[in-house]
């Protein structure tokens, strides 16, 4: 009898004792797989070469891998619902029967093929029921994806999937303390968008109403399952919203039916701002908030945070690969521990999705350098030692504080990392380097005479086709099959083929054609100092895809010359001029992991620097166009509106920087490829190119407006040749939309090109839309002289 009471007892305090301690979990894994085995298996399903039984059982191995890699690490929870098949959002719209009529659903589950159907407009080979896909969209701002939800005026919503339910039970029976997640109710809503067809004029917040009650539905599933966490993703809430959709907020996790399962309301990407009050004090038990992207929140909400909840500090960081700074996170989570006790529960700022797996892959790495870097599995530990220290002190911990912190000391002062010269060379950069010579109008006089360019004069955007012999020939000099002469006269072979084709056609300005590049931002990293590579680093950009981003680890310098050589020969085999290709600051920058030892900007201006002395060098090997590629130029904006001018500001400065070394004479371009312009073109016209280059076939120059609404004042290369379809337009076509684009925009200051750079599509194609093309402008050249 006194037996079984000591036992209670014992039970008891070990409950409370759990109570009081910190929990360590991630907000989400990646899920493409460290050999990326879910892209050969989706591929190879969507070809009907594998079946569906085949993909269910590598998702089933990667979530068994992906969970044991959390529990062994020490974490407390395992994340399950993060896995997908495509993507997250996607899931949701499955899970809650949200599918557009053209992909003929007829209710009932959701399965695969209308799953894939809605991510590809066709869910395998040959498939019959083929339409166009679901849009896809940047994932606030990430290089991730996701499948942007279609609601109709109609809309309603059901539990259509089982998947989620199904590998909750899944991680159950192998053992693992699992915890959901779901992408919340107002974040989904939110990022989706209203099928106004048919003048159904509606908002797609008034659909919250109807939608409530199926997440009712999915959590007290969950609770039968036996979860007692659930994690609800609100990222939204660190947007600038609208007040409707605040209030919304509010009432709706006030009317949220969770039959006392925990929810856990995630934010992540930045700071709640405005919005802190109210997540705060939603009606949940716990609020995880980023503390990498946000750190200066965490004592306002200390002192906000109503008594029963706990806090998820993110102190890990889920957007960049560099190793935690033990002391720097200490330092957070033991504040909130002093307030919270063990309310505080430790995890990275956001799903560990944006990071690549695991550091180990990396055996061409230095000591060094690893000796810096935290990878998806480092950082499950990392958070495990730092809930370690919470829970025990940090004796517990001690050696591993100890190493982390001669790591980071190691890296402060590192030689590889701090070039005096670069840091030197920055000081003296002020106003002139941001200057060119003269105004645009000036400089376009003494470029029309250097030049000598007819009227709507024609060009590409730089890359011609990516043939197999091109990428034979990279992969055998890289793997030292073939000697540097070799690969030298292979690539020279190329670019006399592309200036012929291109004389051939009647092109104006010409390009080399970018043989020698496998990514625009690569092959720059490759040749400037500052830059790392991972082997295996991938990260998942949408469905199947991945990108393996370069790493910025110091100072950015230029050793040598990067494009000469391959732009001066192909100038030396003609008479028209050849445009230099580089890619910008700011697309570099976007397009890597960046350091987090230095604001971006200061980061962005050394890569400047570096391209601006390549321009020079351009120019002085006798190139007089050399277009800057700026691609990413957008989707640097922050997330919040009040910090755009500060981006801005800072973006075109680096784009100045790099490219107003130059004479009046040299002509300057620069390309971007997308269609949103409004609310930038002020920063967009501040660049002070002499041309610029669009994306503006597919939106039927309906983008040209914002140009003319501001008065844009210098050149501009409205996109004629949609890139992205095989389709060859025709030259009616083509001239239809240039009249459409004289319409908006003085047609002396227009040029004829393409969308976008031509290297995925084939030559038979190229030569048949540029030769169009070629034509459009002959038949435009001649209709304005007449008129003239
Ligand atoms: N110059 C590059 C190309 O033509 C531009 C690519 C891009 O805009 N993304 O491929
Ligand atoms: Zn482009």
């Amino acid at each position: 009898m006194l037996g079984r009471r000591a036992n209670c007892v014992n039970f008891i305090d070990e409950l409370q004792r759990d109570a009081m301690m910190s929990k360590a979990h991630m907000l989400g894994y990646p899920r493409i797989g460290a050999r990326r085995e879910l892209k050969r298996a989706l591929e190879a399903y969507w070809k009907g070469e594998s079946s569906e039984t085949a993909l269910l059982e590598t998702g089933r191995q990667l979530r068994l891998t992906h969970w044991r890699a959390q529990r062994d690490a020490g974490l407390d929870f395992v994340a399950a619902g993060d896995f997908s098949f495509y993507d997250h959002v996607l899931d949701t719209s499955a899970l809650l029967g949200v599918v557009p009529k053209r992909f003929g659903w007829r209710g009932g589950e959701v399965g695969l093929e209308t799953y894939f159907r809605m991510a590809r407009g066709r869910a395998v080979a040959g498939d019959h029921g083929e339409t166009y896909a679901c849009e896809m969209t940047k994932w606030f701002d990430t290089n991730y994806h996701y499948l942007v939800p279609e609601f109709e005026f109609d809309q309603t919503f059901k539990l259509s999937c089982n998947r989620l339910f199904d590998e909750v039970q899944e991680a159950r029976a192998a053992g693992f303390n699992v915890k959901p997640v779901l992408l919340g109710p107002l974040s989904y809503l939110w990022l989706g968008k209203e099928n106004r067809a048919g003048g159904r004029n509606f908002d797609r917040l008034e659909l919250l109403d109807r939608l409530l009650p199926v997440y009712g539905e999915i959590l007290l599933r969950l609770k039968t399952l036996g979860v007692e966490w659930v994690q609800l993703d609100e990222p939204a809430l660190v947007l600038d919203l609208p007040q409707a959709w605040k209030s919304a907020c509010e009432s709706a996790y006030n009317r949220l039916q969770t039959g006392g399962l925990n929810i856990l309301l995630a934010t992540y990407f930045g700071a709640l701002g405005d919005n802190l009050n109210l997540a705060v004090h939603l009606p949940v038990a716990g609020l995880h908030i980023d503390a990498v992207r946000a750190p200066e929140q965490l004592s306002t909400v200390l002192d906000r945070l109503p008594p029963y909840k706990i806090l998820s500090v993110g102190a890990v960081d889920g957007r960049n690969i560099w190793r935690n700074d033990f002391e720097r996170s200490l330092t957070l989570l033991e504040a909130a521990k002093a307030k919270l006790g063990g309310r505080v529960w430790v995890s990275a700022s956001c799903s560990l999705l944006h990071v690549p797996y695991d550091l180990e892959a990396e055996t061409q790495l230095d000591p060094e350098l690893k000796s810096w870097l935290a990878l998806a599995q480092q950082k499950l530990s990392e958070a495990a030692v730092l809930a370690g220290a919470l829970n025990q002190g940090r004796e517990a911990v001690a050696a591993e504080l100890a190493e982390n912190r001669h790591a980071q000391e190691a890296r402060r002062s590192s030689a590889r990392i701090h070039r005096p010269g670069v840091k030197a060379r920055l000081e003296t950069v002020d106003a002139g380097f941001a200057r060119r010579h003269s105004e645009y109008a000036q400089r376009a006089a003494t470029q029309r005479r250097a030049l000598q360019l007819p009227l709507l004069p024609t060009t590409t955007i730089g890359s011609f086709p990516q043939t197999q012999e091109i990428r034979v020939a990279r992969r055998d000099y890289r793997a030292g099959r073939i000697d540097e002469q070799t690969y030298r006269e292979r690539m020279r072979e190329e670019i006399r083929q592309a200036i012929s084709r291109q004389e051939a056609i009647g092109l104006d300005v010409l390009v080399h054609g970018e043989a020698e590049r496998n990514d625009m931002v690569e092959y720059f990293g490759e040749l400037l100092e500052g830059f790392a590579f991972t082997q295996h680093g991938w990260v998942q950009s949408y469905g199947s895809r991945c990108v393996k981003p370069p790493v910025i680890v110091g100072d950015v310098g230029r050793p040598a010359p990067m494009t000469v050589e391959w732009t001066q020969y192909a100038q030396s085999l003609t008479d028209k001029p050849v445009k230099g290709m580089l890619t910008g600051p700011v697309t570099v920058l976007q397009w890597s992991f960046v350091r987090d030892d230095q604001p971006r900007e200061t980061t962005c201006r050394q890569i400047a620097l570096a391209l601006r002395d390549e321009v020079a060098d351009l120019e002085a090997a006798g190139i007089r166009v050399i277009q800057i590629d700026e691609p990413a130029f957008r989707e640097g904006l922050p997330l919040r509106h009040s910090e755009w001018n500060a981006y801005l500001r800072w973006a075109v400065d680096c784009f100045k920087i790099a490219s107003c070394a130059v004479s009046d004479e040299t002509q300057i371009h620069t390309h971007m490829c997308y269609a949103e312009f409004n609310d930038i073109i002020e920063a967009i016209a501040a660049l002070d190119a002499d041309v610029i280059t669009i994306e503006t076939s597919r939106s039927r120059m309906e983008l040209l407006e914002a140009f003319r609404a501001f008065k844009y004042p210098n050149e501009i290369g409205p996109g004629v040749y949609d890139i992205h379809s095989p389709r060859t337009p025709a030259v009616s076509e083509m001239i239809t939309l240039l009249s459409k684009a004289s319409r908006l925009i003085p047609v002396e200051r227009l040029w004829i090109n393409p969308d976008c750079g031509l290297k995925t599509r084939n030559w038979p194609e190229v030569q048949a839309a540029l030769e169009n093309m070629v034509t459009a402008a002959k038949n435009l050249r001649k209709s304005f002289s007449h008129a003239a």
